[in-house]
Parts: structure tokens; C-alpha cells; sequence
């Protein structure tokens, strides 16, 4: 479903941000991609939401290949950005979930079946800037899947959330995968996540360092000392999550 072919890339501005990166996405799966702040994770998911072509190399999503059709891509992939705010575009819940969609009952009774399914039906008249972060999170993962993507891209879901609300977000991720959607998780917090993906990529410095089974990367990790996340001492040793126990 997804697919980078030597992926290089350079702002405007500045050197070369990503180097050679080369990894895929099956249909469905999930990859969680790690690296510390800085290591090129958010300018990846923008490369594969189509937001910016690789300066060199190339990619594919769904069929899609950028350089030459990033328009194609926006319109089966959505990217959540780590900051809601970037995002929310409309007063309240309810404007910001029917922006951009055809006017009527069916829009809106969808919109409201998906907002009750993420605990924001309550919200639905509320203004934006009442919300708090870890519910304006939400509101663009639901805007997100109002959209039907085939790809979504989470760029940091946890951060600045409270244990509810990590939770909350781990069991959106979960629906989201058994439902087949194919999902890319990006975070430094390796703790909230690892247990849920099926492969993780550690991008270090722009480059590609670690990439396969998270149990085998972690291995790696361990073996080789690699520069990654802050907290990869700590989910050596974790035990994964059970959605019923507090942490
Ligand atoms: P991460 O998501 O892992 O924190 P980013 O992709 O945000 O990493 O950043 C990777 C590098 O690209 C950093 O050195 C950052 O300063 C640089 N960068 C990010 N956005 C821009 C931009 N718009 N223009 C120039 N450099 C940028």
C-alpha cells in the first residue's frame, strides 16, 4: 500500500532532512515509525501524505506515485499532525466536521454517528477553542476518517495526552486496523505504542537505521546501542498494555 524507493529530501531551505529512505507499508498494516525529535518523522508522513515530493527517489501510495501525483495521493490519504490547532478549521465540532462536505441530512447524520463513535457527540455545538487538546486530537481523527482515506498518517497521536486519553487513542488505532484501514503511526514515545504495530522503522539523524519487527528492532536496538527514542530503555521492559488494567 505504501512504498519508498530511496526517498531523499530537502527543504527549501537548508540541507537534506531525509536520506535514501526506503521501506513498505502491506495493505492494513501498521507501522510505527520512531526517531528522536528532529530525526525526520514529521517530513516523512508529509511525503507520504503527499504534502511535498521527494527530492530525489520516489514514492507510492495506493498506486500513486510521487514525484508527479501528489494531488492523487491527497485524495486517498489523510495525515493527523501532531498539533490540532494546525488543523481544525471550522468554530465548532459540528462546523469543523461538515466543512467541505455536501450540505444535508445524510452528511450530518454521518458526521454525528462518527463524532458519538469518538465520545464528541457532547462537544457538538461546543467552539473549538473550549476543547481540550487530547479532544481537538480526536475531532481531526474523525474529520480524517469522514474522508474515507485508504492511508492514515498519525504524526505523534499521544503527545500531550493524559493516561485516558493515550488509551482513548490506542483503541481509536486498533478499530481503525481491524477495520483494514493501513496506518502510520510516527511517536517518540515507543511505550504507547509498540505493542500495537506490526513493524517499526527508526529513523535517526534522516536515515533509516532500524526497520522490521518491533520485537526484532528492539532487539537490535538493545544490541547495538542505536541513537533512539528517549524512552526505548523503557519498553525493553515493559509489559504490553491490557486495555483493562491502568499502567
Ligand atoms: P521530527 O518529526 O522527527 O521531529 P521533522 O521532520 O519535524 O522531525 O524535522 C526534521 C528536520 O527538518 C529538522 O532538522 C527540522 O528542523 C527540519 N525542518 C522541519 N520543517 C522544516 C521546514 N519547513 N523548513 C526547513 N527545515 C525544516
Amino acid at each position: 500500500m505504501i512504498e519508498l524507493n530511496t526517498v531523499t529530501f530537502a527543504y527549501p531551505v537548508g540541507d537534506e532532512v531525509l536520506s535514501g529512505v526506503s521501506l513498505t507499508v502491506e495493505k492494513g498494516g501498521l507501522l510505527g515509525l520512531a526517531g528522536a525529535n528532529g530525526s525526520g518523522k514529521s517530513t516523512l508522513l508529509s511525503l507520504m501524505a503527499g504534502l511535498f515530493a521527494p527530492s530525489r527517489g520516489s514514492l507510492e501510495v495506493a498506486g500513486r506515485v510521487s514525484p508527479g501525483h501528489e494531488g492523487d495521493i491527497r485524495n486517498v490519504c489523510r495525515l493527523v499532525m501532531q498539533d490540532a490547532d494546525l488543523q481544525i478549521l471550522g468554530a465548532t465540532v459540528e462546523e469543523d466536521l461538515l466543512l467541505g462536505r455536501a450540505r444535508g441530512q445524510a452528511a450530518t447524520a454521518e458526521a454525528r454517528t462518527m463524532a458519538e463513535r469518538f465520545n464528541l457527540l457532547k462537544y457538538w455545538d461546543s467552539p473549538v477553542q473550549t476543547l481540550s487538546w487530547g479532544t481537538k486530537r480526536k475531532l481531526c481523527l474523525t474529520a480524517a476518517l469522514l474522508d474515507r482515506p485508504r492511508v492514515l498518517l498519525l504524526d505523534e497521536p499521544f503527545s500531550g495526552l493524559d493516561y485516558p486519553g493515550v488509551r482513548e487513542m490506542r483503541a481509536l488505532i486498533r478499530a481503525n486496523r481491524e477495520a483494514g484501514l493501513t496506518q502510520v503511526v510516527s511517536s517518540h514515545d515507543l511505550e504507547s505504542f509498540i505493542d500495537l504495530v506490526d513493524g517499526l522503522a527508526v529513523l535517526d539523524n534522516g536515515r533509516l537505521v532500524l526497520n522490521g519487527p518491533a520485537e526484532s528492532v528492539l532487539d537490535h536496538v538493545a544490541e547495538h546501542s542505536v541513537r533512539a527514542p528517549g524512552s526505548w530503555t523503557a519498553c525493553r521492559t515493559i509489559v504490553p498494555w491490557d486495555e483493562g488494567e491502568p499502567r
